[in-house]
């Protein structure tokens, strides 16, 4: 979750639930440090890639802090200092020619400003160095 506006004004946490988010290898073992889970209880290997695992019951990230499984229920990332880089960006994602655009996976998606070059930079680094294993 971004946790810009308009996530705070919408108390949406929908990005956090059923979540595929891929980690790298620094995130992962910054997220176990800090909340002494060992990697493997919060992630899982999505064909060589770490993925955020969700939760069984709540169907949600493992750090999203809520008791529903409502998609628009509202939820607190209890990681959010250290949230992985690409839930910083989302909802900005890549699409299949390499720019940056507003992921329609959002509900809110029209609320943000547009993308940036500087955000394609960004989460073209973040995609290599995922598929590099770092
Ligand atoms: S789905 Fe969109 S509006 Fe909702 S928390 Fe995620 S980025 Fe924010
Ligand atoms: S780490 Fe936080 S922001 Fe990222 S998916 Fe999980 S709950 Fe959401």
């Amino acid at each position: 979750m971004a946790r810009r506006l308009p996530c705070i004004s919408r108390a949406c946490s929908a990005c956090c639930r059923e979540t595929t988010m891929p980690v790298t290898k620094a995130e992962a073992a910054l997220l176990s440090r800090r909340t002494g889970m060992p990697v493997e209880t919060f992630t899982w290997n999505n064909k060589g890639i770490l993925t955020l695992m969700n939760n069984d019951t709540t169907k949600a990230c493992m750090f999203l802090l809520t008791d529903s499984a409502d998609k628009f229920a509202e939820g607190i990332c209890s990681v959010y200092d250290i949230r992985p880089k690409g839930c910083q960006m989302y909802p900005t994602v890549l699409n299949e020619h390499d720019s940056a655009i507003i992921d329609d996976g959002c509900p809110y998606g029209k609320e943000f400003p547009t993308p940036t070059e500087e955000d394609s930079i960004t989460l073209l680094n973040l995609e290599e160095r995922l598929l590099q294993g770092e």
